[in-house]
């Protein structure tokens, strides 16, 4: 029998200074440990010390030069994780915060998201501590160049597929494509998250943001409520949070709020036109990594500094970075009269700010399972590469539909409380977990 406290103990003692990682693995351990503890074959296997240690971990350097001839060094890093249920896959993160324990937490969360999915896929992640704000479009060339040079030592299509995540969308990526190329001459799915024109997925860019909205609709619709006219918070204001504004306008609800490092913006009339979207891609294209402009251009009003969970609203989507989301933040969601939160970030929410929300009873759909959208996309990326054809966006936007309609009912079987709440957050977890450590028992060791 498992001590969640002595395990979790042993597990902070063998992963120090990774207090992600460390808050990641707890929070499924809290779900999952009756599971664990009540199965005799998952306690013999000691399934738990294996889920928890990465299969393996890359570290490297890269070494770049900037657009004043001055060279440059960054880590970079791939964790491959576990490769149960599929090749290793999950995103690239380009952001200065990033550390192994970072990736580490990411990965981790990746094993389950994957499997929420219903696609074979295992979980990895990788990145660098490589900062994109202010970088010229050359700049981040050469370093996605110098990055790849040395990541295609240990990635194959069908092995480990990266793909995208914050600092990476479809420019970083047909950079690295581009080099994996050069280097090895393949048309591969070894990257997914490509252009349209280069073996991409129709959708994929949305698929996150329509994902999460699509798994908001089937929390709404179980709770006999609906989207329409239902006003949304949404922090961030890059790929995911566009996906998102696009896909609740056309369900009829209304996106109020996005936000960047610099604070969040305001916006009764609702982020709901072409206008509004293209110039979200815009602002993220500029790599200045602020929202203000958006005020600016049309108008509304900014709040420096601020986040936007503040702000009176039916539904929080936070859709930005971990840990996002904190207690009084929580707090303040809940005395404003928050029906719903659908966490689209990876670990958006701190652990404090989850149990309030579980303690009052407010549905919460975790980012596992919220945002798996992205990912299952990228699933189906891979399996049009394979068969070398490319479905239409309906065709692709529709499995979409209904792999989030699939991850909700799984949640809801797993997850259901005798007094009738659904926690989400237990449910994806149990779900996600069983079949990985199912395939791991059948696997041995
Ligand atoms: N980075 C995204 C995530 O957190 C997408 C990963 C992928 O498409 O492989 O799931």
């Amino acid at each position: 029998m498992y001590n969640q406290k002595e395990f979790m103990s042993d597990l902070e003692m063998r992963n120090i200074g990774e207090p992600e990682f460390i808050q990641a693995v707890s929070e499924v351990l809290e779900s999952v440990i009756d599971v664990v503890n009540n199965d005799p074959e998952y306690l013999d296997a000691r399934i738990l010390e294996r889920i928890t240690e990465p299969d393996r971990v890359f570290m490297f350097k890269v070494e770049w030069e900037n657009d004043d001839a001055e060279v440059q060094v960054n880590k970079g890093y791939r964790v491959q994780f576990n490769n149960s249920i599929g090749p290793y896959k999950g995103g690239l993160r380009f952001h200065p915060s990033v550390t192994l324990g970072t990736l580490k937490f990411l990965g981790f969360e990746q094993i389950f998201k994957n499997s929420l999915t219903t696609l074979p896929m295992g979980g990895g992640k990788g990145g660098s501590d490589f900062n994109p704000k202010g970088k010229s479009d050359t700049e981040i060339m050469r370093f996605c160049r110098s990055f790849m040079t040395e990541l295609q030592k240990y990635i194959g299509p069908e092995t480990d597929v990266p793909a995208g995540d914050i600092g990476v969308g479809s420019r970083e990526i047909g950079y690295m494509y581009g080099q994996y190329k050069r280097l090895r001459g393949e048309n591969t799915g070894v990257l997914t998250g490509k252009g349209r024109n280069w073996g991409g997925s129709l959708i994929r860019p949305e698929a996150t943001g329509f994902g999460a909205i699509y798994f908001a609709d089937e929390v709404v619709k179980a709770h006999n409520d609906s989207l329409k006219d239902k006003l949304l918070s949404v922090s961030g204001f890059g790929n995911v949070a566009w996906g998102a504004c696009i896909k609740a306008t056309e369900l009829g609800a209304k996106v109020i709020t996005i936000s960047g490092p610099d604070g969040y913006i305001h916006d009764k009339d609702g982020i709901s036109t072409q206008e509004k979207w293209d110039y979200m891609l815009e602002l993220r294209a500029s790599n200045n990594d602020v929202v203000k402009p958006y005020a600016e251009k049309f108008g509304v009003p900014f709040f420096e500094g601020k986040k936007p969970w503040e702000v009176k609203v039916d539904i929080a989507v936070p859709c930005a970075f971990q840990n996002e989301l904190n207690e009084d933040d929580a707090d303040a969601l809940i005395k404003s009269g928050v029906k719903y939160i659908i966490e689209t970030s990876n670990m958006g929410c701190t652990t404090e700010a989850v149990n309030k929300f579980i303690a009052g009873k407010i549905p919460f759909g975790p980012g596992k399972a919220a945002n798996a959208g992205g990912v299952a996309v990228s699933g189906l990326e891979m399996s049009q590469n394979s068969m070398k054809y490319s479905w239409a966006s309906e065709d692709v936007d529709d499995k979409l539909g209904r792999i989030m309609k699939d991850i909700h009912s799984a949640c809801v079987t797993e997850g259901t409380q005798s007094d009738g709440y659904i926690n989400y957050v237990k449910g994806a977890n149990i779900a996600g977990f069983r079949k990985v450590a199912d395939a791991m028992l059948d696997l041995g060791y």
